[in-house]
């Protein structure tokens, strides 16, 4: 997991001193995070040793099967044809407009989120929406697009195992356990920390470790209470509290936590716990992207392709700044 620490530290530069504001709002792709690989010749798409999208699809069943999706999601193959030759994979939280030209000014010709374009239903895909002008932009430049979203949270090496490593816990199993899967493979993860900490050094530890966004963290929960027992979900986890309280984790850590969930698990906390940490839905999953492009970069080597893989440089975090009443 050296990759990802490296990414991470380089991704949070530019954190203000208070922790609060981002001063470019950019993440800063790090070299150590692409997957160039054997020689510095660049693959040429359709050159001997380029897969086609279609041997990168088994390659990405291998890691994060679609069977481990849940059933509400669209994950899979969102636009390309199985038969075009793959050099140049770009891996991105958000299908956003920006992401998708910063894929197609590299030069990728597949493009991995891990947030579907289109989850629910549509019946135009014409050029005069957001959405629809992503379909053109990709398929007029020849860019696949692939969704890795749930598989990605529930698969070992996924969102939430990646977050538990990086946050330094051990004997980690999965919040829920898979409906199809092995035991380790899960929404969410709970796990502990080598020894106790405070409720604020963790904290500490959790702002270092993820990009720097505009949100920054907010903590509920006693600054100086000791720790040990950690749950995790990146992503939106706030449909998980009668599994973190299962669990007995100390503190849990995900995103979008909303006013009632959150207020209701504070009020139904038993000795103050499970303090709640509430990060930005962006920084806990791109914490994965470094990890899952060295994941596929591996398998894919392994098998004879020359792929060049990058983690997108566009932060699709929505927010750009924020406003605090002071204090520390
Ligand atoms: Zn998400």
């Amino acid at each position: 997991m050296e990759a990802v620490n490296t990414a991470v530290a380089d991704a949070a530069e530019g954190a203000g001193s208070d922790g609060n504001i981002v001063p470019d709002g950019d993440i800063v792709p790090d070299e150590d995070i692409v997957e160039d690989r054997e020689s510095d010749d660049e693959p040429e798409a359709g050159g001997p040793g380029s897969p086609t999208l279609a041997e990168v699809l088994l390659a990405v069943e291998e890691l994060w099967p679609e069977s481990l999706a849940e059933n509400w999601d669209e994950v899979g193959l969102v636009a390309g044809r199985p038969e075009a030759p793959v050099s140049k994979v770009m891996l991105a939280v958000d299908p956003t407009l920006e992401t998708i030209e910063e894929a197609i000014a590299w030069g990728a010709q597949l493009l991995v989120t891990h947030h579907p374009l289109l989850l629910r239903g549509v019946n135009s895909v014409a050029a005069t929406t957001a959405k629809g002008l992503a379909v053109h932009r990709l398929i007029e430049s020849g860019t696949a697009l692939l969704t890795v979203h749930t598989n990605g949270d529930s698969a070992v090496g996924g969102v939430s195992d990646v977050l538990a490593d990086a946050f330094g816990l051990d004997n980690v199993v999965p919040l829920t356990p898979a409906a199809q899967g092995l035991p380790e493979e899960g929404i969410g993860r709970v796990g502990e920390l080598p020894g106790l900490m405070t409720l604020g050094d963790f904290a500490a530890r959790v702002f270092e470790t993820l990009p720097a966004v505009a949100g920054g963290v907010r903590v509920a929960g006693d600054r100086d209470a000791l720790i040990r027992r950690v749950a995790v979900c990146g992503g939106a986890g706030d449909s998980l509290f009668d599994a973190v309280r299962a669990s007995q984790a100390d503190v849990y850590v995900t995103a979008d936590l909303r006013h009632h969930p959150a207020s209701e698990a504070r009020e139904a906390a038993i000795n103050g716990r499970p303090y709640l940490i509430d990060v930005s839905h962006f920084a806990s999953e791109w914490l994965w992207l470094p990890a899952a492009a060295e994941a596929l970069g591996n398998v894919l080597a392994d098998q004879g392709h020359e792929v060049e893989i990058r983690v997108a440089g566009t932060n699709s975090d929505p927010w750009d700044f924020i406003l605090t009443p002071g204090g520390e």
